[in-house]
């Protein structure tokens, strides 16, 4: 099965928080290609209109009849959550603060978006009949384990104050549907790459970072000595994640929680290399000091997912970083 192959019950109303995002805004694109009602809730935090500009234009078009609506709101306000998951079947909770640098220097705010946000999410879901809620966790509540691939049931052992803050508010994801019955499912995304992955920030993610340096001419920085590997997936694998766990009917998968990856792993010295063949030129980066809090390697098993869920990736590394690039 692929994402064209993927189909939701007709007229159910979905919300996407983050929806400026990343990743919030590739999922709220295909869900609004899929004809569905979509809401999106965001704080413009990290997130930028922007991305969603053809969703908002199509919705204050002259035919009225658009399927989206946008909240300007935050997820540590409880009475925003109310009003966003009003009349909703799913949710697709995003928002968040990412960055494990971030969370290192700003530890409250990581943990008022992630944690507090999250179960702001959670209560007033449940409080509104939401059936099903999927949560954006995260590959970094395995820490520095030395065992690879990671698998669902190893011991966590997170590093960092955004890895306790994804693996708290999971656990909390998991409780609602033990305690409370709303079904929950937890997605621990690997490291995500794709359109949309704005390279603007200190806080950035890797491949943007290294791709707008690229564009620049100047050098792409590594921190430590470029061995660090990563399962880097691109985005369409993220957004069929979700929808499969938003339309799954196996109740194994309530109150779950998932890899999702490519299932290989990649260095930062292996990108460059791919990166230079692409370009065609030589890309020398600048190597700096290992930065405390991450990890050195990481890679996804996927066997628990594709059991239970059906998943396997829809697009390699190569093929991902390729699309990007084009893009770009
Ligand atoms: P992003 O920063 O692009 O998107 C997050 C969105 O949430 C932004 O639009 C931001 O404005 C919004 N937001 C933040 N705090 C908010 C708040 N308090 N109220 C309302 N909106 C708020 O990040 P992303 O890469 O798209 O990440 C999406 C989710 O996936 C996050 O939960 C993140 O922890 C998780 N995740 C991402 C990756 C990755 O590689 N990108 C890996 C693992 C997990």
């Amino acid at each position: 099965m692929g994402l064209e192959e993927i189909k939701f019950d007709k007229d159910i109303k979905v919300l996407v928080t983050g929806c400026a995002g990343f990743i919030g805004s590739n999922l709220l694109e295909f869900l609004l290609k899929k004809n569905l009602y979509v809401r999106g809730l965001d704080n413009l935090s990290t997130g930028s209109l922007k991305n969603i500009n053809k969703a908002l234009e199509a919705s204050s078009g002259k035919s009225g009849n658009s399927n989206f609506d946008f909240i300007n709101g935050d997820i540590r306000n409880p009475e925003t959550c109310k009003a966003a998951t009003g009349d909703i079947d799913i949710v697709f909770h995003e928002a968040a603060l990412g960055s494990v640098q971030r969370s290192i220097e700003n530890p409250l705010d990581s943990n008022s978006s992630n944690i507090d946000g999250t179960l702001n999410m959670l209560f007033a879901s449940h409080k509104n009949n939401v059936r099903r809620f999927i949560y954006a966790s995260s590959s970094s509540v395995y820490g520095d384990t030395p065992v690879l691939p990671k698998v669902e049931d190893m011991p966590v052992n997170p590093k960092s104050i955004y890895a306790v803050t994804k693996l708290t508010a999971e656990y909390y994801t998991r409780l609602y549907y033990n305690l409370y019955g709303l079904e929950t499912v937890s997605l621990r995304y690997f490291n995500v790459f794709g359109e949309r992955q704005s390279p603007d920030s200190i806080y950035s993610a890797v491949i943007p970072l290294f791709l707008k340096k690229i564009n620049e001419d100047s050098r792409p920085v590594i921190f430590g000595d470029g061995e660090q590997s990563r399962d880097f997936s691109y985005i369409d694998n993220v957004v069929y994640a979700n929808c499969l766990a938003a339309t799954s009917e196996n109740k194994k998968a309530f109150g779950n929680f998932y890899n999702v990856a490519c299932g290989k792993r990649i260095s930062l010295n292996e990108i460059i290399r791919l990166l230079s063949e692409y370009y065609d030129k030589d890309i020398e980066p600048v190597y700096k000091e290992e930065r405390k809090g991450d990890v050195k390697h990481s890679l996804a098993s996927l066997e628990k997912i594709r059991e239970d869920l059906g998943y396997s990736p829809l697009v390699g590394f190569k093929d991902g970083l390729a699309e990007l690039i084009s893009k770009f």
